[in-house]
This record gives C-alpha cells, structure tokens and sequence, in this order.
C-alpha cells in the first residue's frame, strides 16, 4: 500500500522558488572580472535566470541540452546554474586549468551546445575552436560595454541577452530525475569521466549538506565557496546557500590570493568558508605575515584533499576558526563524509580532538560506507583495518557518462568503488590512507602517504609536502619525502627525518628527502603524484 503523500518532484527550480519567496532580500556579493564587488539579492539572482531561461528557450534548446559554463565564481555563473538545470538543461561546468587536449576531450564528449564564458577565457576559446566544430555559440558573461572584439562565431553577449527577455518565466514540471549538471573528473590518467547529477540528487545532497553535524548552514551564515563553480558544484553550495537564504561571498579570480580572500572575509563578515587545503595555506600564510586574525569566520568546510592536523591547529588555535574536514569525490556530489564530533567527545584532550580532526569524518546519512580487503570480504571498523572504500547512496553516480559500464568502479552488487583506501574506526569516522594508486608498498606491507605528508607540513621548516614511492632493491619501493620549504628557511633533510620520530612507525619513516621550489598541482589545487612519481622515477635513494 502507498503512502498518501503528495507525489512532488524534488527539483532544482523549487529551491529557487523558495529562496525568492524567503530569502529575497539575502545579498550576493561578488568580484568580478568586470565590478570589484558586485552586489545584489537572490531575489535579483532569481529573476535573472528566469531572464536566462527565457533567452535559452528563444535560441531552441532542448531538455537535456548541454549548455557549458568556464568561469570563476560569481553572480552570474550562479544564475546559469539555475537558468540552465531549472530549464530542463543540463549545466557544465568546465575547468579552465585542464590541458588544452583535455578541454576539447570535455566539449565535444559532452557535446556542448553553447559555452558561457568569463571574458578572460575568450583568448582560450578562440584557440580551441577549430577543434570544437559542434558548440553553436557562445555567450561572454559581459555587459556590452566589455563585449571583446572575438573570432568566436556567435558570440553574445549576457547582459544583453538578459536585457531582452521578460522575467516572467515558469520553471518547467520535470521528472525529479531529468539530468540538471554534469562535470568530469579530472583524472590523472586516462580520458575525464563525465558525471551527471540529477535534479533529485542534487536537492537530497543539499539537504543533508545543511544539517547541524555537516555544515550547519542556516539563513545566519555568510558563505564563501573558494571552491570552484567546477569543482562539484562548488561542493553544493549554490543549492544548500539559496536552500537556507545564507548570503553568498564570491571570490571570482581571487581564489588563489591570500590577501584578497582575507579582506573579503572581514569585510563581508563571513561566518562559512570552504576550499581545498591549498588555498587556506595562502590564506593563513598571508594572517601569519601580516599580524591578522580572522574575526567572524567560525568554521572553514576543507576536502578534497587530506587535511594536514598543523593546518587545523592554525585555524584552531591561533585564529579560534573550527575546521570541518569532509572527504568526497566528484562522482559523490561530493560529500560523503563530515568531521563533526558526537557526543560523548567533549571531554577529550586536545592530542586527542586533533587525532580525530585529522580523519576524513563519518558517515553522513546518505551514503552508506565500507571498507573491503582484496577478494571484496568486509574489513572490520576497528581504525586499523585498511582496505578499499566503497560507498552507496542516492546522490553517487550509477555510471559515467556514455560510458554505459566500462568505468570499471561500480561493483555488480551496487557499491562504487572510490579508488580510496582507508580505515574506519569504531565510531564510523574514516580516515583516508591513500589514492589505492599512491599507496607505497613497502616489503609488502602499506605505508600511508598521507599520513607521512601530515606529519612532514607540522615541521616549521616545511610550506608542502609529498610523499612517494620510489624503487628499492630489498623493499620493492620506499618512501621519498619531497619538500616545498617555508619563506625564508632551510631545510635541514636528517633533522626532518628525525622529526618523524615517534610520529609515526620507524619502517615508515622516508628514506631521503628532496627539496623543490614548487610541487606539482592538478587542475583543482591537488598535489600531482603521477607527475612526481614521473620526476623521481630514477631517484637513488642513500645506502
Ligand atoms: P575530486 O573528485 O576531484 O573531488 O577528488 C576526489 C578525491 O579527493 C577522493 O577520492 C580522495 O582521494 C581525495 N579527497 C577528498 N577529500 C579528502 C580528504 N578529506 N582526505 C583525503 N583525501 C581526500
């Protein structure tokens, strides 16, 4: 017998709606290329991409068109979030740090209808074209005044686009499951693979990415994603903001720069930050030299890569900012997990509180997790067992796109396999070990690189650090430490090493350390082992 609830689509359109209706008067601040900060309301946003929808329709799209965006985030690239999925289309966001190869791979696998684009990536655009045939045209998020003088054919520009069209638009009754975003993962090795979001996804993830024991978010907060409109959907945000009336800060181009970042977050009294690790240690570095404390910021939301417990101390400690690591991954939406303490955990110690803030977190409702061993036998969740991760919930990808299958991480009895190896304790807080292709096998046995890495970035000396392996005569491979060193100090390699005593196992403890002026990084500010691996491939360690 079925329940006799109202059978209502969970679309992407009613949180607009609501956000409208609630929220009007919200402000959404952003830098853009064109205004150094911009302001207005989501109730401004809102009717804007009703404009948008209206312009998109005139030009004969169809539900489940793609429609891309290659932009930085600010207000207008929120409104093609909504424009495009609310519409019935489906938003692609594309990052601009990818190879050239990688781009043109992107576009034409999702055949790209029209490209939205910021106007410093016209030049980018105009090269690629040859190879991009299908894209019909292109849309310069600009106002005439800015309009570029471009080889790109069709190229309009935004405002005036919007400027023509009525605001009276109504958001179309779609299937909950019509497709609304898609992005690729910027994979390391072989071509990207395209996940595609649903409109049901994306608000069951909004959802539970609000609640208390994730981000907390409620009408109260002044958000600021430095995570990108490409990264993931900058993790949410643009649905769980506007799903809570949060005021949203855009960083537009100035992710990368600490101080920049730091004048937004005082200035626009920000009380929520998220980003990847890498953009925090501008920011912090950029407190540290210039005397500055961050005054309303109250929590900083960090993943995508591992939290090192030196930068948590920092935020803790000097600048009295808690930090929630989660741990996710594109084909997630992402998340999967958030680092929140449970009850019971007030009175620990302060080793103790960082040991635990250093994990990946625990299970949100969601997504289920579980760690496996090779044959696929489930590990215990007793903090050492490592094994594979593998996770099962209503916002993880069933498939990559077109791919029908041949992605080869989703299991036959319905598990996705993250490519994520880690521990789970008896609290269900995991802890990431390694990329399952970045564990250093050493003597047989598994040396965690992130746990080295950790370690290293506590030392004074050291800004960055990776760990990899390299190979061994005796052990097959053995750990390298290699090292970006702080502003002005020197790195002393036996005194690093020296460090790891009692930090973690002896046999862990890197064979050599090598100091580089930079680490590599991907298109999402990760560190790039396969290019380091490919660096030091005939490193000779000591004897
Ligand atoms: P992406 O799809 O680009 O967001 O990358 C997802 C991957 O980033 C995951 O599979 C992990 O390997 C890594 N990652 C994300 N969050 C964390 C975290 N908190 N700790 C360690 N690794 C992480």
């Amino acid at each position: 017998m079925h329940g006799l609830m109202m059978d209502t689509p969970l679309l992407i359109s009613s949180i607009a709606r609501h956000a409208e209706k609630f929220h009007g008067d919200r402000e959404i601040v952003s830098v853009t290329m064109d205004d150094p900060r911009h302001r207005y309301t989501i109730r401004d946003a809102v009717r804007r991409s009703r404009q948008l929808a209206n312009a998109l329709a005139r030009m004969g799209l169809e539900t489940g068109d793609r429609v891309a965006t290659i932009a930085w985030n600010d207000y207008r690239h929120l409104e093609i979030y909504y424009g495009v999925s609310g519409s019935g289309y489906v938003c692609h966001t594309i990052n601009p740090r990818l190879f050239p190869e990688q781009l043109v791979f992107i576009i034409n696998h999702a055949e790209d209808r029209w490209i939205c684009t910021d106007l410093v990536f016209v030049p980018l655009l105009e090269k690629l074209l040859p190879q991009i045939p299908n894209v019909e045209g292109f849309i310069v998020m600009t106002d005439e005044a800015h309009m570029p003088d471009t080889s790109l054919p069709n190229a309009l520009c935004y405002e005036s686009l919007l400027d023509a069209e009525s605001a009276e638009f109504e958001w179309p009754l779609l299937d909950e499951r019509t497709a609304s975003a898609l992005c690729y993962t910027s994979g390391t090795t072989g071509d990207p693979k395209g996940v595609l979001y649903d409109h049901r996804s994306t608000v069951l993830h909004a959802f539970a990415s609000v609640a208390p024991d994730v981000m907390n978010l409620s009408s109260r907060d002044v958000v600021l994603p430095v995570v990108p409109l490409f990264h993931v959907n900058a993790w949410g945000i643009p649905y769980s903001a506007l799903m809570v009336g949060a005021k949203l800060v855009f960083p537009g181009p100035k992710m990368g720069d600490g101080e920049a970042l730091y004048a937004l977050l005082e200035e626009e009294r920000v009380t929520v930050a998220l980003g990847v690790p890498t953009v925090w240690l501008a920011l912090l570095q950029y407190c540290e030299q210039a005397g500055k404390t961050l005054e309303s910021l109250d929590r900083t939301v960090i993943g995508g890569a591992a939290v090192p417990r030196a930068m948590i101390e920092q935020f803790e400690k000097v600048q009295d900012v808690r930090t929630i690591q989660g741990w996710g991954m594109t084909e997630m939406s992402p998340l999967g997990t958030a680092n929140t303490p449970k009850a019971g955990q007030e009175g620990l110690g302060d080793e103790e509180r960082l040991d635990l803030a250093t994990k990946a977190g625990r299970g949100i409702f969601g997504c289920e997790l579980r760690i496996v061993d090779d044959h696929g036998t489930e590990l215990p969740w007793d903090g050492v067992a490592y094994g594979a991760l593998q996770v099962r919930g209503p916002w993880i990808c069933s498939d990559y796109f077109k791919l029908a299958g041949a992605g080869g991480s989703h299991k036959e009895d319905g598990w996705f396999d993250t490519g994520d190896v880690a521990t789970i304790d008896a609290q269900g807080y995991m802890a990431i070990t390694d990329r399952t292709k970045d564990v250093i096998k050493s003597g047989g046995e598994w040396i965690s690189s992130i746990e080295l890495e950790n370690a290293a970035i506590g030392h004074p000396a050291v800004a960055e650090a990776a760990v990899i392996g390299v190979a061994h005569p005796k052990w097959t491979e053995r750990p390298l430490l290699v090292v970006v060193a702080a502003k002005g100090q020197e790195i002393d390699k036996q005194a690093l090493l020296a460090f790891f005593k009692g930090k973690v196992a002896d046999w862990w403890i890197p064979n050599d350390v090598a100091v580089v002026d930079e680490l590599p990084h991907t298109a999402t500010g990760k560190i790039k082992k396969i290019e380091l691996r490919r660096q030091f491939a005939d490193y000779a360690l000591p004897e």
